[in-house]
């Protein structure tokens, strides 16, 4: 996947999260600043594993890329719950996780299932 689907992409949950706090979560009045730092914070970690590990090859895809870590970003993301500016990261890096599994070489994470 290319860096501008994943920033795309990225930008696009950021902006999801930053509708779905204005309007469920009343705690959160939102001012233009946050608003955009949300959606920064998502882009920033979709583009964050291309940038530990450089996609030069299709065999980049380590550790950054792997089960254990999107996990460990997973568990992050639900332990900081309540600050939107984290989650956003979380999402998009796991959005990033996502979309690399929808290419060709897809990741670590699903060649247990898919070797067979
Ligand atoms: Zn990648």
């Amino acid at each position: 996947m290319n860096k501008d689907a994943h920033l795309m992409i990225a930008a696009l949950i950021g902006y999801s999260i930053v509708e779905v706090l204005n309007i469920f979560w009343s705690n959160y009045i939102l001012g233009f600043n946050a608003r955009f730092l949300i959606i920064i914070s998502s882009m920033f970690g979709a583009i964050l594993p291309d940038k530990l590990e450089k996609p030069k090859s299709w065999s980049h895809r380590k550790f950054f890329h792997s089960k254990t870590w999107g996990a460990a970003v997973l568990f992050t993301g639900f332990a900081f719950s309540n600050n939107p500016y984290v989650v956003a990261f979380c999402s998009g890096y796991l959005s990033h996780l996502l979309l690399d599994y929808t290419t060709r070489k897809k990741l670590n994470l699903f060649k247990a299932i898919i070797k067979k």
